[in-house]
């Protein structure tokens, strides 16, 4: 892990939904991942990965990727695809150094589960589209697949996964998802954010007068509304106003009249598999993050203990107040450490589950130990 450097505060000249919800949760995190030299910083965990693989073949059997392959070989398919897909994106993700840790896919948590999920969804799609034997008059109906769409303004770009466009102004937006799509009985809000854009970048590129918008789940209910087209007009028309805003802070980060971490937003949601978290001054002065076993915390080291095979670090919280302390094998034990020293952890054990894999860095007046 390296610190990356600020980039330049360029304009943000356009956005897509994805992009907009990150700008959304946090303007620092979305404005970041839109500059191309940082993602070599980021860490890119296994089950981010089969995600993408899951997506992709989704939206591949539903536009009929797999539909000239006899049933009995089907599965067999799928499942080469799976592994290669996998594979394509462990090789891609040099500095996903979580994936890289667990080797070769099969080996990823959740690696079979995710993939029994995924053909049960995808052999359904297949079925249907075998037994649909209306497929031959659908000669008034236009199926775009993954076509970009783009407001007039050029300002929002998205490609739906699939759009059914029928004549007389009737569409059918249609979005794949592997995660869990319902809170409660009602669609996610974020979700229905994207709903609204796409519908909205649906009306901005064709003569629709009404939208019906389907989100499809790996497992579970799909879901379905009849879009109030108004609504999405309202809702696509606040993104420039985002846009505008970000854009004033970025100009007033060129000028020096602000700093980067004044357009951090943070919160538990957004920060915890944020990958700029280690250069982000605003979460660590602001959160200790709780992540399961695994700990991030910033503070001023109250003491420093060796016995002969551990290494334990008193802290107190910069954030919180807290006291913590994080243990290591001795190994690792780094002899600048003193008390009064600000140090910053990151995804390190709790105590009683020292850490085996830690790495010291020093950024600043900071020392930085961090785990995969
Ligand atoms: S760590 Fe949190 S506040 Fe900082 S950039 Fe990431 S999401 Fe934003």
């Amino acid at each position: 892990m390296k610190i990356p450097e600020w980039p330049h505060p360029s304009r943000l000249e356009k956005t897509s939904p994805a992009g907009f919800e990150s700008l959304l949760s946090c303007p620092l995190k979305g404005f970041l991942d839109t500059v191309p030299s940082l993602p070599a910083h980021r860490v890119t965990h296994p089950k981010a990965l089969i995600g993408i693989v899951c997506h992709d073949m989704l939206r591949r059997a539903s536009v009929g990727a797999y539909d000239h392959i006899d049933p009995s070989e089907i599965k067999q398919v799928l499942r080469e695809q799976f592994h290669q897909k996998c594979q394509h994106l462990l090789l891609s993700s040099v500095n996903a150094s979580q994936s890289q840790r667990y080797g070769s896919p099969e080996n990823w948590p959740g690696y079979n589960i995710r993939y029994y999920r995924l053909q049960a969804s995808a052999l359904q799609t297949f079925e249907r589209r075998s037994t649909n034997t209306n497929r031959s008059d659908m000669s008034n109906v236009d199926i775009l697949a993954e076509r970009e769409l783009k407001s007039s303004n050029g300002r929002l770009v998205g490609r739906p996964d699939r759009m059914i466009y029928r004549e007389h102004g009737d569409a059918i937006i249609e979005d794949y998802k592997t995660g869990e799509i319902y809170d409660g009985n009602e669609l996610r809000a974020h979700i229905r954010r994207q709903m609204l854009l796409y519908t909205f970048l649906c009306v901005e590129s064709f003569d629709v007068h009404n939208v019906t918008f389907r989100v499809i789940p790996m497992n579970g209910v799909v879901y379905e509304e009849n879009v109030d087209l108004a609504e999405a007009v309202r809702f696509g028309d606040s993104v420039f106003d985002t846009l505008d805003s970000i854009n004033t802070s970025l100009l007033e980060i060129s000028r020096g009249e602000k700093l980067f971490n004044e357009l951090a937003q943070p919160s538990a949601e957004s920060c915890a598999f944020c990958p700029y978290r280690n250069r982000c001054d605003t979460y660590w002065s602001s959160m200790t993050t709780s992540n399961g076993s695994f700990l991030d915390v910033e503070g001023r080291i109250d003491s420093v203990s060796s016995s002969s095979h551990y290494t334990e670090i008193r802290l107190t919280s910069t954030s919180s107040g807290q006291s913590f302390v994080i243990s290591a094998p001795i190994t690792f034990y780094d002899s600048h450490l003193e008390p009064s020293q600000r140090i910053r952890c990151i995804q390190l054990r709790k105590v009683g589950e020292s850490s085996t894999d830690i790495f010291t860095e020093v950024y600043e007046d900071t020392t930085i130990w961090w785990s995969l």
